[in-house]
C-alpha cells in the first residue's frame, strides 16, 4: 500500500517521532481512516513525557510532568481514551527560594508574604500577575522582551530579585532575549490545581498507543530516522540502521532543526525562523524520607547548580512508588554542557552542598535510588516578533509536513499544546489535495 493513495483518499502516513504530538496525530489520522506508521527513536513512546521503570511495574516520568486545569485538549483526549477516572487533581504547594529562604509563591496572599521586597513592589507584582492572568491574548506582549516589560511594570527590584535569576537560570546568556509573550503564557495558562494520571503519564501513552494499533496503526520503536528522500511518488524514510519504510506522506514532529538535517526540505520554504533550543536535564532521587515537603521550589540563587526542585511525592501518593519519596532536581542547559555526560553519582556529589541548603539534615545515605536523564530540543528560546516568523506546517517538499513544539506559540511547550497542534496539522494535511502528495 505504501506509495499509493487509494481512490477514497486513504493515504499511508509516516509520522516521525512518537512523543505526544506524533501519537496524537497518528490517533487522529487513524480515526480519519488513514494508514499510519509512527517511527520513534526511543525504546517506547512518550517523548519528553516518557517514563522509566523504577522497579518492575512502577513507572515515573523522566522529567516532572503534571497538567493544568486549562489543559483542555489533553483532558478531552484522556476522556476519549476512557481514562477520565484515572486523572486526579491536586493542589500542592509551589514556592520560590529567595536569598536562602523559601516563600510560598502560588496565590495572591502568598505574594503579600514576600517580605524580601518592599510592600510597594509586592503590590506591583500582584498587579502585574493579575494583568497577565486577565489579558487573554499574548499580542500586547509579542514584540517586547520579558526583561523590558517586567522592569517597567513590576519594577527593577522585583525584576532583580525574582525574574532575572529565574530567566537566567532557565535561558542562560539568552535570558534578556526572551519574549514577554513566553512569560505571559507561563502565568496565564497555569492554575494552582495540577492534574496527574494514576500510574503516571505512562498510563495515558500506553493506552494511546494501544488504540492507535487497534485501529490498524503501527508504532515502530528504536527507529532513529536518518534520511527522508523522495522516490517517485513516495517518500523513503531510512533509519540509522539502514531500515527502509516508504510512505505517501510524512509528518515530522521532530524539532525543525532535525527535520532539515535529515531531509532536503525547508519548513515554510525557508522563510521561517528556527529559534535555538536548550536541553533538559533532571537528576532524580528516591529518598527514604521527604526532602522539602513542597511540590515545587523555583531557585533564584544562581550559585545553586539546579534551577528547580520538584518533590513529586508532595503531589502524587508515594504509596504508588513503594513508599519512596521522589525528587527531581532540574536544569535547562546547552546541549554541550558537561552535566549531560556526568553519571548520576557525579551530579549528586556536585549538588549535595546545595541540597543541604534546602534541608541541612540531608545525607546521601537517605538516597535509595538515583537516575538522571537529558534530552535535546526541550525548551525553545523564543524572541520578540516570533509570531511573524512562526514556521508553517508545509515544507519545500509537498509530501513532507512538519509540526513541533516550535509551533505552539504563544504557549510554552506542554503536552496539551502538542495535542492541539496535532489536530491542526492533521486538518491542514487533509486540506492538501492528495494529488499534490502523490505526484
Ligand atoms: C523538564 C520538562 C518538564 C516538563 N513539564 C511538563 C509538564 O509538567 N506538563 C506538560 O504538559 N508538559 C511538560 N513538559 C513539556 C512536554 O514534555 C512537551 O511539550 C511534550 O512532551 C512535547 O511533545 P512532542 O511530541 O511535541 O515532542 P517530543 O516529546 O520531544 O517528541 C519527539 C520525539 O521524537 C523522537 N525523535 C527525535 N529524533 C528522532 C529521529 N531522528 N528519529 C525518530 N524519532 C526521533 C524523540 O525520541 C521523541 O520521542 C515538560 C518538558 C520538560 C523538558
Amino acid at each position: 500500500m505504501s506509495g499509493s493513495a487509494s481512490p477514497g483518499g486513504r493515504l499511508h502516513y509516516g509520522v516521525l517521532g512518537g512523543g505526544v504530538l506524533g501519537l496524537a496525530a497518528a490517533y487522529e489520522l487513524t480515526k480519519r481512516g488513514h494508514a499510519v506508521t509512527v517511527l520513534e527513536a526511543g525504546d517506547r513512546p512518550g517523548g519528553l513525557a516518557a517514563s522509566f521503570e523504577i522497579e518492575p511495574g512502577i513507572w515515573l516520568e523522566k522529567f516532572y510532568h503534571h497538567l493544568f486545569r486549562t489543559d483542555r485538549s489533553i483532558q478531552a483526549l484522556i476522556a476519549q481514551l476512557g481514562l477520565a477516572d484515572r486523572l486526579h487533581w491536586h493542589r500542592p504547594e509551589s514556592s520560590i527560594e529567595i536569598d536562602g529562604a523559601v516563600h510560598r509563591f502560588d496565590s495572591p496572599g502568598a505574594l503579600i508574604g514576600l517580605r524580601c521586597l518592599p510592600l510597594v513592589d509586592r503590590l506591583r507584582l500582584g498587579a502585574v500577575l493579575a494583568i497577565l492572568k486577565l489579558v487573554r491574548t499574548s499580542r500586547p506582549f509579542d514584540g517586547v522582551t520579558a526583561r523590558t516589560w517586567l522592569t517597567r511594570f513590576a519594577g527593577r527590584r522585583a525584576y532583580a530579585a525574582i525574574w532575572e535569576p529565574l530567566l537566567t537560570g532557565k535561558f542562560g546568556a539568552r535570558a534578556g532575549d526572551v519574549t514577554m509573550a513566553w512569560l505571559w503564557a507561563r502565568v496565564h495558562d497555569r492554575t494552582p490545581e495540577l492534574g496527574y494520571v494514576d500510574g503516571g503519564f505512562q498510563t495515558f501513552y500506553r493506552e494511546l498507543a494501544r488504540q492507535i494499533e487497534e485501529r490498524g496503526g503501527e508504532i515502530v520503536t528504536s527507529f532513529r530516522v536518518a534520511t527522508v528522500e523522495t522516490r517517485g511518488s513516495c517518500l523513503d524514510v531510512v533509519s540509522a540502521d539502514g531500515d527502509l519504510r516508504s510512505f505517501d506522506r510524512v509528518l515530522s514532529t521532530l524539532a525543525p532543526h532535525i527535520t532539515m538535517a535529515i531531509s532536503d526540505a525547508v519548513p515554510g520554504g525557508g522563510t521561517a525562523d528556527l529559534p535555538p533550543a536548550l536541553s533538559a536535564h533532571c537528576l532524580i532521587l528516591a529518598l527514604d524520607r521527604p526532602l522539602t515537603g513542597t511540590y515545587w521550589i523555583a531557585i533564584t540563587d544562581r550559585s545553586c547548580p539546579f534551577l528547580a526542585v520538584v518533590e513529586h511525592t508532595a503531589m502524587a501518593d508515594r504509596a504508588a512508588y513503594g513508599g519512596r519519596h521522589l525528587v527531581y532536581l532540574g536544569n535547562y542547559v546547552p546541549v554541550t554542557d558537561p552535566i549531560i555526560k556526568e553519571t548520576p553519582e557525579e551530579t549528586l556529589a556536585r549538588f549535595a552542598p546545595a541540597i543541604r541548603r534546602l534541608n541541612p539534615d540531608f545525607d546521601p545515605g537517605w538516597v535509595t535510588g538515583l537516575w538522571s536523564f537529558a534530552a535535546p530540543f526541550a525548551q525553545p528560546v523564543i524572541e520578540p516578533g516570533y509570531r511573524r516568523r512562526l514556521p508553517p506546517f508545509w515544507t519545500s517538499n509537498p509530501r513532507l509536513f512538519a509540526a513541533s513544539m516550535f509551533q505552539v506559540y504563544p504557549h510554552d511547550r506542554g503536552q496539551n499544546y502538542s495535542v492541539e497542534l496535532a489536530r491542526r496539522v492533521v486538518d491542514f494535511m487533509e486540506s492538501q489535495p492528495a494529488s499534490v502528495a502523490t505526484g
